[in-house]
């Protein structure tokens, strides 16, 4: 297994399809944005720059994230999750490890809108929810570990259209990226989870677990 890439929109479902697939391929799981919220929490140098930028839904510059992922990948395969998010860090991310897939999860902006709006966040453990579709038992606490749910601060209207915008801009080039490099493999992210992860499992030929 080579390092896989989760490429798609901003609630597409990366992250609930990252738990899931770095069990089965046994691939260690990054996801450059939970990265990003810890050191804001920790109140690190880093976070305190990244801040100001996640908070107005802009991406945080190529030369602090590509800094950030070097320090955390060392040349073993990854499950990448939110990374790379330009052309830029695409490069950045050939020169520390080849790239053996990229799965990217479709969404139109209709349904980003509709799902990242109803999304909650457990604090503790991190486990996502979506009050439409897949709402906690108890309203407000997470079912696996008891934990407060929140509401992401770029996850309120203004800032999902601006996460939206700079997506179609700086990412969505992505796409033709690696689709001319022939590793791209299309999934149907407004399918259920089950179904996308067993696409996931299908496209990266691993058999279903
Ligand atoms: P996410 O959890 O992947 O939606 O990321 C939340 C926010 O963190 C984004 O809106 C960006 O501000 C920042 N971020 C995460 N990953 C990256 C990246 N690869 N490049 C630049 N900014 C990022």
């Amino acid at each position: 297994m080579r390092t896989v890439v989760l490429l798609g929109p901003p609630g597409s479902g990366k992250g609930t399809l990252a738990g899931r697939l770095a069990t089965a391929t046994k691939l260690r799981h990054l996801s450059t944005g939970d990265i990003l919220r810890d050191e804001v929490a920790r109140d690190t140098e880093l976070g305190r720059k990244a801040k100001v930028h996640m908070d107005r839904g802009e991406l945080v510059p190529d030369g602090l994230i590509l800094d950030m992922v070097r320090g955390r990948i060392g040349g073993e395969d990854v499950l990448l999750d939110g990374f790379p998010r330009t052309l830029a860090q695409a490069e950045g991310l050939a020169e520390i490890t080849p790239v053996g897939a990229v799965l990217y999860l479709e969404l139109t902006r209709d349904e980003v809108v509709r799902r990242l709006s109803a999304r909650r966040v457990c604090r503790d453990c991190g486990e996502n929810y979506n009050l439409l579709t897949q709402p906690p038992a108890t309203a407000g606490r997470c079912d696996r570990c008891g934990g407060e749910l929140y509401q992401r601060p770029d996850d309120v209207p203004e800032v999902i259209a601006r996460r939206y915008d700079v997506y179609e801009k700086d990412s969505a080039p992505l796409v033709e990226h690696y689709e001319s490099k022939g590793v791209l493999k299309r999934l149907d992210g407004a399918a259920p989870p089950e179904h996308v992860y067993a696409q996931a499992l299908k496209a990266l030929g691993h058999a279903q677990a």
